[in-house]
């Protein structure tokens, strides 16, 4: 196995150079297009690993279904659905809806900006500071990694230039889907897309949601197993954005990509994924990740399909 991933990192390694390093955000420019890292956790607890497994990165929208987690754990599955919808967007990850239509609950979906800006309102704490706190917590257990911190450049960086999750706050707080006040939440999901992981702490987490639940050492129940089958099915429909048609057809797995170069793959009872390479396609996936884990999936027949 842990030959099969080199062969598959040589054989995708020129893709790396095919993709762009996000630049939206200043800091996130700094990334080296040349890293490309797998680490894969198997139920029966073995893990392989090839390649830059241990560079760290920022989560960004990886860290989308862990807020959706936590808005479960914290109010249960008919408020959060009443808040944030489920129905795929098929846009890109910050569309804005500018249409004359009333925006309401059911347009957002939690794997993009609008919908996770949104989610941020729903995790408990008596203030944003806290509130992110609890999310950190939550991103060390399920990682299995009380190290995990955020890089303060980062969240920085897209807390000065991010306007347009500004306008998508100020549109939230519009339609009253929001209430609290527009910064304190966008300090809170900034400092969320800054948390530093790397490809193992990915392919943890994304064991979790694999396993229904329980935590990849220990086999302690971590959340009720229907929170995990409720975000498998919005990772499958929308955890790609508009490439999430595309990458359940030639992949086959719910999955979650962000900015920073991670994603996370979660392959029911069976395994967890974390891939990092930083060049992104035109839809902000990484686009050797995406091709590490076609070849993955059909090799080890991943497809859920
Ligand atoms: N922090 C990023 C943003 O809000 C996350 C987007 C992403 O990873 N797709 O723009």
């Amino acid at each position: 196995m842990e030959e099969l991933l080199e062969e598959l990192l040589e054989e995708c390694r020129p893709y790396t150079q095919q993709g762009n390093v996000a630049t939206y955000i200043p800091e996130l420019a700094k990334g080296d297009p040349n890293d490309l890292g797998i680490y894969v956790l198997r139920s029966d607890g073995r893990h392989y690993q090839a390649g830059d497994y241990k560079k760290c990165f920022t989560i960004q929208s990886v860290v989308k279904p862990i807020l959706l987690l936590l808005a479960l754990l914290d109010n249960g599955e008919e408020y959060v659905r009443a808040r944030v919808g489920v129905e795929a967007t098929g846009k890109p990850f910050d569309a804005i809806n500018v249409t004359d239509q009333t925006l309401l609950s059911e347009h957002l979906n939690p794997m993009v900006n609008m919908g996770a800006i949104a989610m941020c309102t729903l995790i408990k704490g008596s203030d944003y500071n806290e509130r992110f706190q609890r999310l950190l917590e939550l991103t060390r257990t399920l990682a299995g990694n009380p190290n995990i911190g955020i890089n303060e450049d980062v969240f920085l960086s897209e807390k000065r230039t991010g306007n347009k999750n500004r306008a998508l706050a100020f549109l939230l707080k519009n339609y009253n889907i929001i209430q609290d006040d527009v910064e304190d939440v966008l300090d809170c999901y900034f400092k969320a897309c800054s948390i530093s992981v790397n490809s193992k702490d990915l392919a943890n987490i994304g064991f979790t949601l694999a396993s229904r639940g329980k935590h990849p050492q220990t086999d302690e129940r971590l959340y009720p197993s229907q929170y995990a089958h409720y975000v498998n099915a919005i990772l499958t429909t929308c955890g790609m954005y508009d490439g999430s048609g595309e990458f359940a057809v030639n992949v086959g797995v719910p999955a979650k990509s962000g900015v920073g170069g991670g994603i996370m793959a979660v392959v029911p009872t069976r395994m967890g994924i974390g891939i990092f390479s930083p060049g992104l396609d035109a839809k902000g996936n990484s686009l050797a990740g995406i091709q590490v884990l076609q070849r993955l999936a059909k090799r080890m027949y991943l497809s859920i399909f």
